[in-house]
């Protein structure tokens, strides 16, 4: 894998259209597939409205959002109503999000979003677009990607340097279960990740979780017991091989490289 970008050889009138040729050209030439570890995806031939590269080999589908920044808490994306639907009918492409840099011509990050982390309250519904707009009415999306654990974003790139493929591939399969699971409780599993995340340690007791009974109660107004529901994603995470379970009410999160 090589960082630079080619020169196209086409001249594009605007700089974010030259943009898009290169990080397109750079996806084609460079990355490779991280569920089955294909060596190429191929872009769709058709413009397709939600995905961009699908792998020939396995079929996994891919959007690509580049831009300059890094990304921050949120990602624009597509129409909602699409987004929705594919949501529900469990269609909806992995994400690749890269940043580049202008004057290196060159990627400085690009990481994957599996899209078994896509759940319903990662997806904002945006403002409609104003009437004076050229498609007033439009309904936009945002994907909050600070809603998703680390576990979620793998990277492939990161600050310049090559991560290895075997890693990205370990990474991906170790949260593989969650596509096994209808939406509401990938939901919880999910939130449950984040919170181990936000401890911030390798190990931490049953307890740590328990702190975090006010923010999942107001994920999920309707749930009434959500310590028994936490004990159950624990257990789940466990069985699935997520985290060990080191001696009563205590954990251990899973090293993942
Ligand atoms: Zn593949």
């Amino acid at each position: 894998m090589k960082l630079g970008f080619e020169e196209p050889q086409t001249q594009y009138s605007s700089g974010s259209q030259s943009a898009r040729a290169w990080t397109e050209q750079w996806v084609r030439t460079w990355a490779y597939c991280p569920n089955c570890g294909a060596s190429k995806i191929n872009p769709f031939p058709n413009n397709s409205p939600v995905a961009d590269f699908q792998c020939t080999e396995c079929e996994e589908e891919y959007e690509l959002k580049s831009q300059k920044s890094q990304f921050a808490h949120k990602v624009l994306d597509g129409a909602f109503k699409t987004k929705c639907e594919r949501l529900a009918a469990d269609n909806n492409p992995n994400l690749l999000l890269m940043n580049y840099d202008l004057k290196l011509l060159s990627v400085t990050n690009f990481l994957v979003v599996p899209k078994h982390f896509f759940v319903r309250k990662i997806i904002e519904e945006r403002k409609p677009l104003a009437p004076t707009a050229r498609r007033a009415g439009w309904v936009g999306s945002n994907i909050l990607l600070s809603q998703i654990p680390q576990s979620g974003k793998i990277y492939i790139v990161r600050n310049g340097q090559i991560a290895a493929k075997d890693s990205v591939l370990t990474q991906w399969s170790r949260t593989l279960f969650l596509r096994d699971q209808g939406q509401e409780a990938r939901g919880w599993l999910v939130d449950v990740m984040k919170c181990i995340e936000d401890l911030e340690k390798n190990e931490f007791q049953i307890e740590d979780i328990y702190a975090f009974e006010d923010r999942l109660s107001r994920l999920y107004p309707g749930n009434r017991n959500v310590k028994p529901k936490i004990r159950q994603q624990l257990q789940f995470l466990r069985d699935r091989g997520y985290l060990d379970f080191v001696s009563r009410g205590y954990y251990r999160l899973r090293a993942t490289t």
